[in-house]
């Protein structure tokens, strides 16, 4: 039989956001590789599965092993959180498709989309995305954090909303307080930043607070940080960025 593999996200963490096309895919799979705790995600839907539990830091690993069962006939499923193109494998298997045999290159491969952290906080808070906006992962262990700073820095005089992926770990305990900083430096403060931890799940938690009273230790590796642009403001419960620009139309 020929292989397949197909990279999918899980979603934030429930299991109703997880799309009916990605439900479809894991019913159909005979091999399942990941993250254990994004695995634990997914209930058991043949007996005659195989899972392949990883740690978190051997993405590469993770996805040669993929490659090689689907190279061998089997129906691979590479299992992400969120969507499977933000921050997580999809890259990781082209990564090794492009360093690896030459024969990966012809295998049946697909990405199935999935709901990403930032629009599961974004709706948890009102409609704070709803201008122009960028998501900046502040993890270093694949980027230098001098690269962190330059885009933070181009993000903040462009005025966009910033989406913050990784803003903390045990690792890089300093790191948002280092960006706080340095947007600080050229955003309002009362600019509204927001913390969501566990977006889009039962446990979801909210910070409201502004770029002034931010504190790089609110967030944790569940959280997505929202920093908003000038625009960007809360009205009744709700915070938003209005879809024009002051003076354009209302
Ligand atoms: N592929 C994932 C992102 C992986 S990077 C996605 O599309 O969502 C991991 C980071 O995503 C975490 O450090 C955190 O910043 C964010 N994240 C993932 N799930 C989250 C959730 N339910 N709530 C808030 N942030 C989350």
């Amino acid at each position: 039989m020929t292989g397949s593999l197909v990279v999918v996200g899980t979603g934030p963490g429930n299991a109703d956001l997880m799309t009916p096309a990605t439900s479809a895919v894991l019913a159909k799979a005979t091999d399942l590789v990941g993250y254990g705790p994004y695995l634990d995600r997914i209930p058991t839907i043949r007996a005659d599965q195989c899972r392949h539990a990883s740690d978190n830091r051997v993405e590469l690993d993770r996805a040669r092993q993929a490659l090689s069962l689907a190279a061998s006939g089997r129906q691979v499923v590479v299992v992400s959180g969120g969507d499977p193109g933000v921050f997580a494998m999809a890259s990781a298997v082209f990564e090794a498709v492009e360093a690896g045999e030459p024969a990966w290159r012809e295998l049946d491969i697909r990405v199935e989309p999935g709901v990403t952290a930032m629009l599961a906080a974004a709706a948890e808070v009102g409609a704070p995305l709803g201008g122009d906006f960028c998501a900046i992962s502040l993890s270093d262990n694949l980027k230098a954090w001098t690269t962190v700073e330059r885009r933070l820095k181009a993000a903040a005089e462009a005025d966009f909303v910033i989406a913050l992926y990784n803003p903390a770990s045990k690792a890089r305990p300093h790191q948002l307080g280092r960006a706080f900083d340095l947007l600080r430096s050229i955003k309002a403060a009362e600019t509204p930043v927001l913390f969501v931890r566990a977006a889009g799940t039962v446990d979801s938690k909210i910070v409201t607070t502004t770029l002034a009273g931010a504190d790089g230790t609110t967030a944790d590796m569940r959280t997505l940080v929202i920093v908003g642009a000038s625009t960007t403001r809360q009205v009744g419960r709700w915070i938003y960025t209005p879809r024009s620009e002051p003076g354009v139309r209302s």
